[in-house]
């Protein structure tokens, strides 16, 4: 696979500017020559053969020579909603997130985690899912979405298909095996809690709007481990 870069407009026509940390990496790590192929995508599900036409101090130059769709998405569109731990644990889920293929990443605040991330740290991770994104070979961004507290989630999701990792619940397989069996849903949203746990009432909460508790097996795992464990036993059936 050539080198990928992001393009944080839509590609339309025969030529794409590289500006930022894109044009940056490019020109001053890859140290970057006119006549150079590279790949770009632009998050819309294409990927774009492309040639360095000019390298600028801050800008590169390109003209585009082909476009092409590259499917690598999973057939079900998950919704990871978690309660975020801290900094580098944080980014790391995030990026084992994109490349598990999650759709979009809704953070939680919970009762025993009522951090709500600032905009400048959301932006970070969204920055995340674009490294992720060019390592993994995703062509769609996975979207991180306005924090949301626990308390309204429950109720405002759409997804038959609604899973929270709680341990105790009934065992995950045979849950994942009936919502996604035949293609069944398309769409599926994925719940995990705090440090400390989700607390009874969220739990009930949960519970009233519909919600199935699943358990990931004997262990207590961290946060992230059980995001990716949920992710992954997820993408396995697909
Ligand atoms: N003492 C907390 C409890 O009993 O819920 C442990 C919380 S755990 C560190 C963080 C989150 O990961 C939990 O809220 C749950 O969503 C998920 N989790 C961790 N281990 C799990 C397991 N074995 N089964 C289901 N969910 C689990």
């Amino acid at each position: 696979m050539a080198d990928r870069f992001f393009v944080d407009v839509p590609i339309a026509g025969e030529s794409a500017r590289l500006t930022g940390s894109e044009a940056h990496h490019l020109a001053h790590v890859m140290r970057a020559k006119a006549g150079q192929q590279v790949s770009l995508f632009d998050g819309s599900g294409a990927e774009f053969a492309a040639r360095i036409e000019r390298v600028g101090r801050a800008e590169i130059e390109l003209s585009v020579q082909g476009r092409e769709e590259v499917n690598r998405e999973l057939p079900v569109l998950i919704t990871l909603a978690v309660a975020l731990p801290k900094g580098d644990r944080q980014r790391w889920l995030v990026e084992k997130a994109t490349e598990l293929g999650a759709a979009r990443l809704v953070p939680l605040v919970t009762e025993r985690s009522n951090d709500r991330e600032s905009s400048g740290a959301l932006e970070k991770l969204r920055r995340s899912v674009i490294e992720a994104s060019k390592q993994c070979g995703r062509n769609r961004l996975m979207e991180i979405a306005a924090p949301r507290p626990a308390a309204s989630f429950w109720t405002g999701v759409a997804d038959a298909a609604r899973i929270v990792a709680h341990p105790g619940g009934a065992m995950v397989r045979g849950v994942l095996d009936a919502a996604l069996a035949d293609g069944k849903n398309n769409a599926i949203t994925v719940a995990v809690g705090p440090e400390g746990g989700f607390t009874d009432a969220e739990i009930d909460a949960a519970r009233a709007a519909g919600w199935q508790m699943v358990d990931l097996g004997r262990s207590i795992l961290r946060v992230e481990t059980a995001a990716l464990a949920l992710l992954a036993a997820i993408g396995a059936q697909g």
